[in-house]
């Protein structure tokens, strides 16, 4: 099933773990959480099978995504996870792959070492690693390498990425711990103080992916939920609408904004002009909230695309940078290089 020199991309995600295939495209597509048994410290699931057990493991096994905040909070668990992808991916053989893994942008180098090491005993020839903000662009198939200016935003679980990319490299970047993850959060604050009622971190992203908005739907809609009431301490359903989504999302909806707004104010001003030509790219699942897209063009006045497949650009994008390795080398894409010595 592979040839001599496969090779493999991953989107290492805060919230989702991509692997790309070269000939074959993504074959891989699981959370970014591992359970884990505390007593023997034995894994006990990864990915999807792991992510059912988020809030419903008894007290001697913990479901921790490793990634959360884009820092690599669990080293040991982090390696296991990749490790566990990578084996799932290729199995026993005797040829190693190339490997191009993208790290959230916010982990340290010595984080970056750890995903280096970890791929490489996951059985990886050679591991290169590519900035989160390139690989979407490539992935949402954007010219980077032409010297004019665009801008990505990367809307993931942990964190949002904004970058303005030029002659292949970024030229001006941030990257704040705001993103789908603090959505759900606000949301199951404000269903707290508005309703008195607790919800998990689940019903919190169904309700975000059905009837979130951060801009008023055309039509209002709503959704039945189940949650614990704080007085009578008893289950409770309640209908939540989408237009109260959109005051319980409005502050993290307004923290994207500014920071788009922000780049865009250090953006220098011919790539400033191209980008108000050519308008402004969102990636990552975080992306996908109703209405994010309008309210950006709506705070900048400049036109908002959400790529195609926005969840897949990333793993799309290390896909492509394996098929032009030596572009991307060329390019600034490449941060760091680690061969075997
Ligand atoms: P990462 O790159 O950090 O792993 P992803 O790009 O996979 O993250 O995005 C994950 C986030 O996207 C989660 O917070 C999830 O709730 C959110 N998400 C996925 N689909 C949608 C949708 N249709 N609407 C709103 N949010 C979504
Ligand atoms: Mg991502």
């Amino acid at each position: 099933m592979f040839g001599f020199g496969q090779d493999i991309g991953i989107d290492l995600g805060t919230a989702t773990v991509l692997v790309y295939v070269r000939g074959r495209g993504i074959v891989l597509r699981e959370p970014s959480v591992v359970a884990i048994d505390k007593n023997t410290n034995k894994l006990l699931a990864v990915g999807e099978e792991a992510r059912r057990m988020l809030g419903r493991t008894p007290g001697n096994i913990v479901a921790i995504r490793p990634l959360r905040d884009g820092v690599i909070s669990d080293y040991d668990v982090t390696e296991r996870m990749l490790k566990y992808f990578i084996n799932k991916v290729c199995g026993r053989r005797i040829f190693k792959p190339r490997i191009i893994v993208c790290v959230p942008s916010g982990v340290t180098e010595v984080e970056k070492k750890a995903v280096v090491d970890a791929a490489e005993q996951a059985g990886a020839r050679k591991v290169h690693l590519i900035e989160e903000p390139i690989a979407a662009a490539i992935g949402a198939g954007l010219d980077i390498a032409k010297a004019c200016g665009s801008m990505v935003v990367d809307i993931g679980g942990g964190t949002t990425d904004i970058a303005v990319i030029s002659l292949g490299g970024t030229v001006v970047s941030t990257s704040l711990k705001i993103a789908g993850d603090k959505f759900d959060e606000a949301i199951v604050r404000y269903m707290r103080k508005k309703h008195n009622i607790m919800i998990g971190e689940r019903t919190a992203e169904e309700l975000k992916i059905n009837i979130g908005c951060v801009y008023p739907r055309i039509q209002e809609i709503t959704m039945d939920i189940r949650g614990r009431n704080l007085i009578s301490g008893l289950p409770k359903t309640i209908t939540v609408s989408s237009n109260e989504m959109l005051e319980a999302l409005e502050e993290p909806a307004a923290a994207v904004v500014e920071a788009v707004h922000s780049v865009l104010e250090k953006t220098p001003p011919e790539l400033a002009a191209d980008i108000s030509d050519r308008g402004i790219v969102m990636t990552g699942g975080g992306g996908l909230i109703y209405g994010l897209d309008k309210l950006i063009n709506y705070k900048t006045g400049i036109d908002v695309f959400v790529a195609e497949d926005a969840v897949s650009c990333v793993a799309m994008g290390t896909g492509k940078a394996l098929d032009n390795m030596e572009v991307i080398e060329r390019s600034q894409a490449m941060r760091r290089r680690i061969e075997y010595e």
